[in-house]
């Protein structure tokens, strides 16, 4: 059982992940954009639909296409309880103007720190990681040491934190955390994943933050 990531057409759409099992986690949406060609990815790799949607942060590239998935599939869909009310009603911290475009509403529940969300493969912590929203989560497996981290953590940098709701120091903190973790896996919210990250690729990037 892996972590598939479902590929979109649309450039800016976020890293879209599905973890497989039992019960399939979708991580994040994409802009939706392009709705049909992530559907459709969807249900070549999991016929049945995930069984909950998690959005790592309120950004449009990442939950703008969360109505959309949710009128087909039908699961329910989880956030970050800071960035949680954004999604349910989009405000200007959902940055989709920034793409010229509009949030729908979609009816996101909260999730807080220490929540356990399980595929039936793998077991993800949840981690509030505020820096580049307030409500920016990472979820964590301590077993296979992996980490889908949204754009707080990249492979060889970090998320931008200029955007309303954003806060350097609070990033700096997050950073620092997810630094105590075994992480062996990364997923992040753009970019490229890494199956065989290593402690010398976080104190880089802890590094390149000034810490
Ligand atoms: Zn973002």
């Amino acid at each position: 059982m892996s972590i598939v990531t479902i590929p979109s057409s649309v450039p800016y759409d976020s890293n879209i992940f599905l973890v497989e099992g039992e019960r399939p986690i979708l991580v994040d949406s994409g802009t939706g954009q392009d709705s049909g060609t992530v559907i459709r990815r969807i249900h070549e790799v999991c016929p049945e639909g995930p069984s909950m949607i998690v959005a790592t942060h309120c950004h449009y590239d990442h939950a703008g296409g969360l109505h959309d998935l949710v009128e087909e599939f039908g699961c329910p869909v989880y956030a970050g309880w800071r960035d949680a009310p954004v999604i349910r009603h989009p405000d200007r911290r959902d940055v989709a103007a920034l793409f010229g475009a509009a949030m729908r509403p979609v009816d996101a529940k909260d999730l807080r720190e220490g929540d356990v969300l399980d595929s039936g493969s793998r077991r993800f912590t949840v981690l509030e990681t505020p820096g580049h929203t307030e409500g920016s989560i990472c979820l964590y497996d301590e077993e296979s040491g992996t980490l889908i981290s949204g754009d707080t953590l990249f492979l060889g940098g970090y998320g931008r934190t200029d955007f309303m709701g954003g806060s350097f120091d609070s990033m700096l903190a997050s950073l620092v955390r997810l630094s105590k973790l075994d992480i062996r896996e990364l997923f992040p919210g753009h970019g490229s994943t890494c199956e065989s990250y290593t402690p010398g690729m976080m104190a880089e990037v802890l590094r390149m933050a000034g810490v």
